[in-house]
């Protein structure tokens, strides 16, 4: 199915009810966009010479003509490629070359370095400027009729944010997209026409897929005017836009409870926070339902089962008498109705309860496989069930709580650490902001533990002493770090996730400061 006929579907239903928001302005109704989605394809197809099967890639930051692009592509029967606009110029050069894409729409901001690629990489034909005039003539074109996707053609090739090495596209079909959104509206909230997706972080990520369920049932889906999250813009856009839910980092949920204008403007308008995509410490979640209230919903997805694999849900987080509250905040909750979920050894057996292992899923949400990479595939696909590459374990109750990814994991004197674990507890001290925990290779050892601290104060931050003090108390002595070192930040990657390769190459560089 066409994921591009909920559009169309709208467009019938409720013409003139609002589709797509531009901060507080209305973009377009739906009777609007669903002609202008027709119109558009028949341009990609008349006036651009594509073809059902073609990719077409969207490199641009959130905007309205962001989701005019999608479903365009997608009522065209052609193959969908986001883009994360952050991402340098020979990056984008990569993800566009693997993906053999044939047209790039691009915005204003980024039309110089797409334009440039053309001639460099092979395949690109066309790059069109959204807004503006050839947009304009693409939308002038005569509507066609939706194209038939087959539940196994691809939809969107979503490119992994790579922190391990060359990204991969891991191809989405139609029925991933389809069980996607389903399994939203059975695990994380039902959504309703006079709801709202907010689209505060990328659109080529998490909040595109979010957004899926919320055209299919019509809501309205919102774009900040600076494309991004501002507190005082997100204030703004809670008290103008009912019923609204969006998709964060667990780093952009901390930022927001600690802006006086988005709690004071958050109860009325909030829906629901779906956080995840990287583990969010306890403290920093215990503030947050504090000042959001039970309104927060923990993902645990890859781009491989799109944001699919389990949730901790918004009743989890309300349950404070459960004698598990905190455990269970620590965790990232339990398998979604699509998926089978189990923790495996080395050999793919499945492992008991409380033991940790790889996390395995399966599922008709999990990707045809990586776009042109079939060693991958099958590795990654072994068995027929998707291997994360996460660690975790479930306890009695089928909670899963994950540990680190396997490569992140430290073995020192034969003993497993879990840099998780080490970073809750050096979390404690107040005068640590943040830290990320990696191995260094050592004669002795194997590994030893090192902490990347970033103080509170960088005037006066906290000694290696007291630093010990605070591992000691809540862990094995073994776990504790050898060395600390004091940094103003670490190294994230464009959706914030924290890059520990690049602490460890640090390390290994013998650089003092990563
Ligand atoms: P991506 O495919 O870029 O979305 O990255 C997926 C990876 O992010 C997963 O394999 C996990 O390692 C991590 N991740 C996703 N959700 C969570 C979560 N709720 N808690 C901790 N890590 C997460």
């Amino acid at each position: 199915m066409n994921p591009a006929v909920w559009v169309e579907r709208q467009g019938r239903r409720r013409g003139a009810d609002p589709a797509i928001a531009e901060g507080a302005r209305v973009h377009a109704t739906w009777g609007a966009w669903a002609s202008r989605t027709g119109a558009l394809a028949g341009g990609l197809h008349a006036q651009l010479g594509l073809a059902p099967g073609d990719r077409v890639a969207i490199v641009m930051r959130n905007r309205p003509e962001y989701l005019e692009a999608l479903y365009a592509v997608w009522h065209a029967g052609l193959v969908a490629v986001p883009v994360n606009a952050r991402l340098h110029r020979e990056e984008v050069a990569y993800v566009l070359e693997h993906s053999g894409t044939s047209v790039a729409v691009t915005d204003e901001e980024h039309a110089e370095d797409v334009a440039s690629l053309l001639g460099r990489v092979g395949s690109l034909r066309d790059v069109v400027v959204a807004p503006g005039e050839r947009w304009e003539r693409l939308a002038g074109a005569a509507g066609i009729p939706l194209v038939d996707l087959a539940p196994e053609d691809p939809a969107w090739l979503f490119y992994t944010s790579g922190t391990t090495g060359r990204p991969k596209g891991a191809t989405l079909t139609a029925r991933n997209l389809l069980l996607a959104s389903l399994s939203y509206f059975a695990d994380i909230d039902p959504v309703a026409p006079q709801d709202c997706i907010l689209h505060a972080a990328p659109l080529s990520h998490g909040s595109g897929l979010y957004g899926l369920p919320h055209v299919a049932r019509g809501a309205t889906s919102v774009v900040p005017e600076s494309g991004g999250v501002d507190g005082d813009e997100v204030a703004a856009l809670l008290r103008r836009w009912p019923g609204t839910s969006f998709f964060a980092a667990p780093t952009m949920v901390t930022r927001l409870a600690r802006d006086p204008a988005v709690a004071a403007a958050a109860p009325d308008h909030l829906k629901t926070i779906i956080y995840g995509g990287a583990p969010m410490y306890l403290a920093d979640l215990e503030d947050a339902l504090d000042v959001f209230g039970p309104r927060l919903a923990q993902i645990y997805g890859q781009g491989e089962t799109p944001m699919t694999i389990t949730a901790l849900t918004r009743a989890d987080h309300a349950d404070r008498d459960h004698p598990r509250w905190r455990e269970r905040l620590q965790s990232v909750g339990f398998p979604r109705t699509d998926v089978e979920v189990r923790v495996v050894d080395a050999d793919d057996r499945a492992l008991p309860p409380g033991e940790v292992g790889e996390v395995v899923v399966r599922g008709d949400v999990v990707m045809a496989g990586y776009w042109n990479q079939p060693e991958e595939s099958a590795q990654t696909l072994r068995g027929g069930w998707l291997h994360t590459g996460d660690m975790g374990a479930f306890d009695d109750d089928g909670y899963l709580t994950l540990r680190d990814r396997s490569k992140d994991l430290i073995i020192s004197g034969g003993m497993n650490i879990y840099p998780r674990e080490v970073e809750e507890a050096l979390l404690h001290h107040r005068g640590v902001r943040a830290v990320a925990v990696v191995g260094r290779p050592d004669p002795t050892w194997g590994e030893s533990v090192v902490a990347f601290v970033v103080p509170m104060d960088h005037a006066a931050p906290p000694t290696a002493d007291e630093l010990d003090r605070t591992c000691l108390e809540r862990i094995a002595r073994y776990k504790r770090p050898k060395e600390y070192r004091v940094v103003e930040g670490l190294p994230t990657n464009n959706y914030g996730k924290v890059l520990k390769r690049e602490l460890r190459q640090a390390l290994a560089a013998g650089a003092d400061d990563a």
